[in-house]
C-alpha cells in the first residue's frame, strides 16, 4: 500500500462524516447527505457528472499534448452569475454515478492518455471523490489529482487532503466580501477562500522548494 493510500484510510472516514450534518464548504448547511438530503448546492449523496474527457485548452502544463482529463461535477457551492456552466451548476439535476464508476471513469481517462485526472467544482463531493480514488488507485491509477476549485473551501477539509491531491488549481475570485454575495452568494468568501488556499500552497511546499532548487540550478 502506498502513501496515498494510507492517507485515504486516515481522511476517508473524517470526510465522510462531515457529510451526516454537511459542513464540506463554509456554508455549513447541515443536512444529512448521507440520506440524500439537499442543501444549497443541491448535491445529494451520490456524486453527479456532467461530462468527462481529455481537455486541450486547460493550463499548458496541465494539458501537455494528450490533454488534462476533466470530469466536471454538476451542481455547485457557489452561485455566480456570470457562470460559464450555468447549466449544469445551478439548473440540471441528473447523472448521478456510484463511486465504482466515478473510479472507472478516472481510469478511462487515463487510458486515454492525459496526463492528470482534473477534478472541476470537486468542493460538495470530496468524499464520494476520495472513496473513487481509492478504487481507482487499486485498480492502478497512476497519474496525478488537479482539485480545480471556485475557492469557497473549507479549510478543515482541505487539511484532510494533504498528500492525497497533487495539484491544487484554486480561482480567488474575490477581494472584497460584498462583491462575493453579491455575484456568487458567498458570505465571507474572502476569508475562506485566502485561508484554504494558503493551507493548499502548504501541502505544496515540497514542489516549490524543488522548483527553486531546479532554477536556481539552471543559472
Ligand atoms: S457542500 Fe453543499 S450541502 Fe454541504 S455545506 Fe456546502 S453547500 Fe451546503
Amino acid at each position: 500500500m502506498n502513501t496515498k493510500e494510507n492517507l485515504i484510510k486516515k481522511s476517508l472516514p473524517r470526510l465522510k462524516s462531515l457529510l451526516e450534518s454537511c459542513r464540506l464548504c463554509p456554508r455549513n448547511c447541515s443536512v444529512n447527505r448521507l440520506e440524500n438530503k439537499k442543501g444549497f448546492c443541491n448535491a445529494g449523496l451520490k456524486p453527479a457528472v456532467y461530462s468527462y474527457a481529455p481537455h486541450h485548452g486547460e493550463e499548458p502544463p496541465l494539458s501537455g499534448i494528450r490533454g488534462s482529463g476533466t470530469i466536471f461535477f454538476t451542481h455547485c457551492n457557489m452561485a455566480c452569475v456570470y457562470c460559464q456552466n450555468y447549466k449544469f451548476s445551478q439548473q440540471i439535476s441528473e447523472n448521478e454515478i456510484t463511486t465504482d464508476e466515478l473510479a472507472n471513469l478516472m481510469l478511462s481517462l487515463e487510458r486515454l492518455g492525459c496526463h492528470n485526472i482534473n477534478l472541476v467544482s470537486p468542493t460538495h463531493y470530496i468524499p464520494q471523490i476520495v472513496e473513487a480514488l481509492s478504487i481507482a488507485l487499486e485498480k492502478g491509477l497512476k497519474v496525478p489529482l488537479v482539485y480545480n476549485t471556485g475557492g469557497y473551501d473549507s479549510v478543515e477539509v482541505i487539511k484532510l487532503l494533504d498528500g492525497i491531491v497533487d495539484i491544487y488549481m484554486p480561482d480567488m475570485r474575490y477581494s472584497d466580501d460584498a462583491m462575493a454575495e453579491k455575484y456568487s452568494n458567498a458570505p465571507n468568501y474572502v476569508k475562506h477562500n485566502r485561508i484554504s488556499v494558503l493551507e493548499m500552497q502548504r501541502h505544496a511546499e515540497i514542489l516549490i522548494k524543488i522548483e527553486r532548487e531546479l532554477r536556481y540550478r539552471a543559472l
